[in-house]
């Protein structure tokens, strides 16, 4: 017996989208702006690897605007007022983005979360961060936060195989990220994880597993996007030599929309697929704009008659 839909889904869309989710749980729109807060990250300094993941190249998914050299506050300011035009956006949620932002003493963690709460209208931080770079110090920060604020924390997975996580080089296994997934449950605040399709030697069917294991975890949102080699990067080097092969844009919105199918309507989604600047941008070059993108895999479930959970385990 198929499931119907979940009023969690947004209706014009056929999932529940991470806007439609915030919208819902607050009152009103709510942008995420971006910030760089300096960090590095524990698999390019040599602590847990050197090189970093193989499709790493932080320009790639760093706006120009958000630089470390400048001030938090400047970034905030410059993010803030580019939604409010864009988008009308009143309230936000500071996203320390960029490598691994729980990677540093408590103390400097809370003076810059707490630099970015402090603005009257930010309603919470989102931090990103890696499966094995999070301490109980930093947890306890994260919690104490959720008491009056928004919180998100999100970590990588990208693959729930061990052995595409070694070849990739991520330097953390599953395990890691369900240990962590664990111990960061049940404090109040939500945990989102982030994930890549289109690793060489990956079929849809195994990444399609991947929605049963985010399913069966205390997971509150997703981001998903498909493996693109930019410049800079050992993933362009396997590229030039015949060794990645990208998907077709065909491929990765069929397998999005199993996926969304197979994912609970609890889950929201945050993004469906990724971008990079077209200056670094080597494969795949799909020739479609973000906001198409985004509207062929809606089409793609619509034209199915479809929604995401339609074929989800019903045991929630
Ligand atoms: S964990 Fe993130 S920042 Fe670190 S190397 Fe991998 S992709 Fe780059």
């Amino acid at each position: 017996m198929p499931n119907t839909p979940d009023e969690q889904l947004h209706p014009q869309l056929h999932f529940n989208s991470y806007g439609h989710y915030l919208r819902r749980r607050f009152g009103f729109r709510i942008s995420k702006v971006n910030v760089d807060a300096g960090f590095t990250c524990p698999n390019r300094d040599g602590s847990k690897g050197t090189g970093g993941c193989i499709y790493c190249n932080n320009v790639s998914f760093s706006p120009k605007e958000t630089q470390s050299v400048v001030p938090l506050e400047e970034q905030m300011a410059a993010g803030m007022t580019y939604h409010r035009i864009r988008l009308g956006s009143e309230k936000f949620i500071i996203y320390f983005q960029k490598y691994t932002n729980t990677y540093g003493s408590v103390e400097l963690l809370a003076d810059l979360y707490h630099r970015a709460l402090d603005h009257p209208n930010v309603i919470g931080i989102s931090v990103g961060t890696r499966p094995d770079s999070l301490s109980d110090g930093a947890l306890d920060l994260l919690t104490d936060i959720a008491r009056t604020k928004y919180v998100c924390l999100e970590l990588g997975l990208q693959s729930m195989d061990d052995d595409i996580l070694t070849r990739i080089n991520r330097g953390h296994t599953l395990d890691d990220f369900i240990g962590t997934v664990t111990r960061a449950a049940g404090r109040n605040f939500d945990i989102c994880a982030h994930l890549i399709h289109g690793f060489p030697g990956e079929s849809a069917a195994d990444f399609l597993k991947t929605a049963g294991l985010m399913a069966g975890l205390p997971i509150n949102s997703l981001k998903l996007h498909q493996l693109h080699a930019v410049t800079g990067t050992e993933l362009a080097e396997l590229y030039r030599r015949g060794e990645f092969v990208p998907l077709t844009l065909e491929q990765y919105v069929t397998t999005v929309a199993d996926f969304l199918e197979l994912l609970p309507p609890r889950i929201a989604i945050q993004r469906l697929y990724g971008s990079a600047p077209l200056e670094i941008s080597v494969a795949p070059r799909w020739g479609v704009k973000n906001n198409r993108m985004w509207y062929t895999i809606v089409n793609e479930l619509t034209q199915r008659g479809s929604w995401q959970g339609r074929r989800a385990e019903t045991s929630e």
